[in-house]
């Protein structure tokens, strides 16, 4: 989660390649029309860390993302010195429909934060642009179908608290910037004096249609065309998000495996607390996030008998991968679900009566049952219970020192 550096255009903040931009670095959009904005600055790209924080705020509603994510659209404020003091900071707007549903406006939420991360002399104004109706997403539309998708989407509510204002619009991402232009304009029809851009991340040409954050060839590659020290830290960010995380239940009994990012959101959330910690950070802005290796549950869940859903997956797992008659261990394709008791003599689709079988084996018993085939289980299917879950953990956590004291006992 870094700065944003390299050749950006000197309005929009799109990335241009040094060289082939004019002199003053204004991309060929902005120099095709000027947007209604003096500038836009963000303070990275939509990218590695960045857009997980963004998603754990929007998706996963974890507010305190909103903290860190503020001190960095304040840095973002900075970058735009040439602001008057007095400023109304005004966040793009939800319309109503999707506020509801999110429960805030994530805009406003980061504003306020930067807000109260550092001192601009300013004003927040967060009722004074409405978005009055629902538009649809921007992506994969063309300049014009952005334009208009999204024109006469936004209105002024309160006239005099804009006339003749500095205004500052703020949002999360900054993604073609027909939104904060098409803001731009109903703000300077309302009397604005002129409207400045901050965002906290911004996609740029070369990354916005990567949508697998783990997928770092494109990334890599447009470091190495641009020259900028990208990559490495969002690379390892990456993997630090998707290490197993030990869930324990309240009483410290194991329970669970999960993502480190599901194990993030649990304890921002307040649901659980990080009991080890595994040795890595997720850095972004004067700030580092330590990634748990387990946590605990604050409250005590009772965990059924029976926790995972009856499937040949889980039946796989559960017989890990083995062929219960002749013991061979075979990739999941290579094996098939037996029913012990043939299903043409009624024997049921269920945990006691299904078990993994090499093809051979399948094919020799047919309709029989084992003892008439001259075949033995290796051992009777029972349920996939707890017991079971602790085996898989066990094997998951024999290279995580710190899961031993909570498995191995
Ligand atoms: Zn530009
Ligand atoms: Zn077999």
């Amino acid at each position: 989660m870094e700065p944003l550096a390299g050749a950006t255009c000197e309005i929009c903040g799109e990335r241009v390649v040094p060289g082939l931009a004019s002199q003053n670095q204004i991309c060929p959009a902005c120099q095709e029309s000027r947007p209604l904005f003096v500038k836009a600055a963000a303070y990275g790209a939509y990218d590695g860390g960045i857009r997980e924080l963004i998603h754990l705020l929007k998706y996963e509603q974890v507010a305190p993302a909103a903290g860190v994510l503020g001190r960095m659209l304040a840095e973002a404020i900075q970058k735009l010195k040439p602001i008057a003091d007095s400023i109304l900071v005004v966040p793009v707007p939800l319309h109503s429909s999707k506020r509801r549903e999110r429960g805030f406006n994530q805009a406003e939420l980061i504003a306020r934060a930067a807000l109260k991360s550092h001192d601009f002399g300013s004003e927040l104004g967060a009722d004074v642009l409405e978005r009055t109706r629902p538009t649809v997403s921007q992506i994969g539309l063309t300049r014009p179908q952005r334009i208009e998708n999204i024109r006469g989407a936004f209105r002024v509510t309160h006239l005099t608290k804009v006339a003749g204002r500095t205004v500052l619009l703020v949002d999360d991402v900054l993604t073609t910037g027909t939104t904060a232009s098409e803001c731009s304009r109903i703000l300077r029809k309302a009397g604005a004096k002129e409207v400045w851009v901050a965002t906290v991340a911004r996609t740029l040409k070369e990354t916005s249609h990567r949508h697998n954050s783990a997928d770092n060839t494109r990334h890599t590659l447009t470091a190495a065309v641009f020259g900028v020290g990208v990559g490495i830290h969002q690379e390892s960010d990456v993997h630090a998000l998707h290490a197993p995380v030990l869930v324990l239940n309240a009483s410290y009994e194991p329970i669970n495996v999960c993502a480190a990012r599901r194990a993030i959101v649990l304890v921002l959330k307040g649901v659980a607390m990080t009991e080890e910690e595994n040795g890595h950070f997720l850095h972004a802005a004067r700030l580092a996030l330590r990634v748990p290796s387990v946590i605990r549950l604050l409250e005590y869940r009772r965990i059924p008998h029976q926790t995972r859903a009856l499937s040949r997956k889980n039946i796989l797992l559960r017989d890990r991968n083995t062929c219960q008659y002749c013991g061979e261990l075979l990739p999941s394709g290579e094996l098939t679900l037996d029913h012990v008791v043939p299903r043409s003599r009624g024997g049921a689709s269920s945990w006691e009566n299904l078990v993994a079988c090499c093809h051979a084996c399948n094919r020799s018993k047919g309709n029989q049952m084992p003892a008439e085939a001259g075949m033995k289980l290796m051992r009777e299917p029972h349920a996939f219970n707890l017991h079971t879950s602790r085996h898989i953990m066990r094997l998951m956590g024999r290279s995580d020192d710190r899961w031993r004291k909570y498995l191995f006992y």
